[in-house]
């Protein structure tokens, strides 16, 4: 494929060295296509991750141009076909999400329904601030490291396994079913 060199973006994501061409992006994925320079290969990676853990570097940094070559001649030796097979799979990422969500919202509504606690709706993260690592008070598995769904009614992460969220923690520990 053909390289649109000023649209490069060069820098690194968590210490590791990177190329971000808005090319080969999905419009409104979830996950971005990243050259890592180390593996002379794209990597899928969360949007909203990249975004916070990105450092860009500018053109007077010594591997600026090198990196960019690198990309380049990677990109060069694609077909079309293959970028499109690429761009297909962050497609089938972005539909195994929402199948998910809609799965976990089912639980969701149920764990609420328990004690009729309204439904206010759940929501994806905007940024990678809003990610934090936590375990559910109800069935103990760890909450928060795929999609970090947010109960628009207390705040809390929804757990993918179980669907609890805060909303119950008080009356659950109250009555001590958990
Ligand atoms: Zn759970
Ligand atoms: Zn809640």
């Amino acid at each position: 494929m053909l390289i649109n060199p000023n649209s490069l973006w060069v820098g690194s994501i968590n210490g590791i060295h990177a190329v971000f061409d808005p090319q080969i992006q999905v419009d409104q994925s979830r996950w971005v296509l990243l050259y890592i320079i180390n593996q002379e290969n794209v990597v899928a990676y969360r949007r909203i991750s990249a975004r916070a853990d990105a450092k860009k570097h500018t053109s007077t940094h010594p591997q600026f141009e090198i990196y960019k070559q690198k990309y380049s001649d990677w990109l060069t030796a694609k077909s079309v076909e293959e970028i499109e097979a690429l761009k297909h799979d962050l497609r089938r990422k972005d539909a195994a999400a929402l199948a998910d969500i809609a799965r976990i919202e089912v639980m969701h509504r149920k764990h609420l329904s328990i004690d009729d606690h309204s439904y206010r709706g759940i929501s994806e993260p905007t940024n990678a601030f809003n990610i934090r690592d936590s375990i559910c008070f109800n069935c103990h598995s760890k909450v928060g490291s795929h999609l970090n769904l947010k109960c628009n009614a207390c705040g809390w992460m929804i757990c993918e396994k179980c669907g609890t969220c805060g909303c119950r923690y008080h009356i659950a520990k109250q009555s001590d079913i958990y």
